[in-house]
């Protein structure tokens, strides 16, 4: 199991799904934790769930498609906690999975980018500069398979995680030799309100997920955050620039 004893992670989007679950996993393996989000009432329950496991968390409201406000998440977990050792950027979007590229919404590629790339982006820039001035730090960055291969009726979303693999490719390059190690995560198919919000849209999708996974079923937040405090963890101490593929089996067909 990964040891993050005596470390400090901040996890966005982590008042559902697989961020809570990595917000969770993080504070089990000893980090103090900023959970950070914008649903502030299931923020706080992920906090309560931290800390009546015995663990150490705040909250950090943090809309991540604005600069200013990924900027005084990590200067909230650096009042409170003095260091920040690992970064998992996880907040996230679908958009819509129902048109093609032709037919689909304009401003849905815009929503879907302000989150799963600006939000990255703006979120790296405000924890590279404390790891920088540290010496060391490991971020993760919330891909998906869909970041590896594409998805019909998904344009919009697939091109937002294949960027984010590619931002994490560049900036693991970028600060190789500075002591920060930078990796994704792609998760297939992950049983969350994200996937719940799919299928009830379109009840076909739960057979048609199932289906496409070699293993026949969807991964568990669990599982995926497992990889995730991995990765932050010195366990993973030569691991960078890679993008961790969690899908039992989809991009092995
Ligand atoms: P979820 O909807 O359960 O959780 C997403 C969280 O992000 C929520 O807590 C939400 O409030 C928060 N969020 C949304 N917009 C935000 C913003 N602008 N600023 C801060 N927080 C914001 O979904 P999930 O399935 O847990 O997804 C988490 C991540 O995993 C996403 O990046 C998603 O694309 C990725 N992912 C999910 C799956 C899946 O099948 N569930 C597969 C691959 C990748």
């Amino acid at each position: 199991m990964a040891d993050m004893s005596g470390k400090v992670a901040l996890v966005t989007g982590a008042a559902h799904g697989i961020g809570r679950a990595s917000a969770l996993a993080l504070a089990r393996a000893g980090a103090a934790v900023c959970v950070a989000d914008i649903d502030p009432a299931d923020g706080a329950k992920t906090v309560s769930q931290i800390i009546d496991a015995g663990g150490r968390a705040i909250y950090a409201q943090c809309d991540v498609r604005r600069a200013d406000e990924t900027r005084a998440m990590v200067a909230a977990t650096l009042a409170e906690y003095g260091r920040l050792d690992a970064a998992v950027n996880n907040a996230g979007i679908a958009g819509s999975f129902d048109h093609r590229l032709h037919e689909a919404a304009d401003d849905m590629l815009d929503a879907v980018l302000a989150v799963n790339l600006r939000g990255v982006w703006n979120c790296m820039k405000a924890e590279l500069d404390v790891m920088l001035a540290q010496g060391g730090g490991a971020i993760v960055n919330m891909a998906s398979v869909a970041g590896l291969i594409g998805a019909p009726k998904a344009a919009a979303y697939t091109a937002s995680k294949h960027a984010v693999v590619g931002i994490t490719k560049s900036a693991a390059l970028d600060y190789a030799r500075a002591g920060l190690r930078i990796n994704a995560v792609c998760p297939a198919y992950t049983d969350t309100r994200m996937v719940q919000a799919a299928v009830t849209a379109d009840p076909r999708l739960a057979a048609i997920m199932s289906k496409a996974i070699p293993m026949g079923r969807l991964g568990t937040a669990d599982e995926i955050a497992a990889a995730v405090a991995w990765l932050c963890s010195d366990k993973s101490s030569f691991v960078t620039g890679h993008a961790l593929v969690l899908d039992g089996g989809l991009v092995a067909i």
